[in-house]
C-alpha cells in the first residue's frame, strides 16, 4: 500500500496525527448498485437532481434504495472504520461531487448521518475547494485543522483529485486502487494509532 503523504515538514513530521478524514461517496463509501451516482437521473447527468430521498430495504440493511429506484450499498465496513476514527479523536467528513442534500439524506438512510462531523457537497469536480472548505468548518468549530492534518479518500475516477489535493498540501488516497477496504485507512501513515 504506497498512499501519497507529505514529505516531512514542520507540520507533517513523522509523529504528525491525522485530524480529519474526508471520504468521498460514490464508489468509494457505498457502491451505486444501479449504473447511476447518488444525484444522476442519466449516466451523463450534467445537472443531476437534488432531490431524491432514500429508504433501507427491510431484508438488507446495508442497501438502500432511491425514490426513482436505484440502488446504493454501503461498504459493510464503514462503520466500524466511522467509530474507530471517532475512538482515535480523528474526524470525518463525507466529501462529494454530489448535491448536499442527497448526501444527507443517503447517510441517514444508512444510519450514518450522526456519525459525520462534515458533510462538503458541491456540483463540480473542485475538491480542493470542497477540502478548503471543510477545513473552515472545522477551525470554526475550534479545531486547529490544515491542509497537512487531513487526506481525501476518493476513487478519483477522472485522476484528477490526487493532484488537487497534493498541490494544497493535503494527504489522498486512492479507494479501489491503493486501497480496496475501508478498514485500510485506519492504518494509513500519521493516522492515530489505537487506544489502549
Ligand atoms: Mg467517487
Amino acid at each position: 500500500m504506497r498512499c501519497h503523504r507529505l514529505p516531512a515538514t514542520p507540520r507533517n513530521t513523522p509523529d504528525a496525527r491525522m485530524k480529519l478524514v474526508a471520504f468521498d461517496g460514490d464508489h468509494t463509501l457505498w457502491e451505486p448498485l444501479s449504473g447511476l451516482n447518488l444525484s444522476d437521473r442519466t449516466p451523463t447527468d450534467e445537472e443531476g437532481w437534488p432531490h431524491y430521498e432514500y429508504t433501507p430495504l427491510p431484508d438488507d440493511p446495508f442497501v438502500v434504495r432511491r425514490s426513482d429506484g436505484p440502488l446504493f450499498r454501503l461498504r459493510p465496513e464503514a462503520r466500524e472504520v466511522f467509530e474507530e476514527l471517532k475512538r482515535r479523536g480523528v474526524l470525518i467528513g463525507v466529501l462529494s461531487y454530489n448535491h448536499e442534500g442527497n448526501v444527507r439524506r443517503i447517510l441517514r438512510a444508512f444510519g450514518l448521518l450522526d456519525e459525520v462531523d462534515y458533510i462538503v457537497a458541491e456540483w463540480h469536480t473542485n475538491k480542493d475547494q470542497m477540502l478548503a472548505k471543510m477545513i473552515a468548518l472545522a477551525r470554526n468549530d475550534g479545531h486547529p485543522v490544515g491542509a497537512g492534518d487531513i487526506i481525501l479518500i476518493d476513487d478519483d475516477p477522472w485522476d484528477i483529485y490526487r493532484g488537487q489535493c497534493e498541490r494544497m498540501g493535503a494527504g489522498f488516497c486512492r479507494f479501489g486502487v491503493q486501497i480496496h477496504d475501508l478498514r485500510e485507512v485506519l492504518h494509513l501513515p500519521g493516522m492515530p494509532t489505537p487506544l489502549v
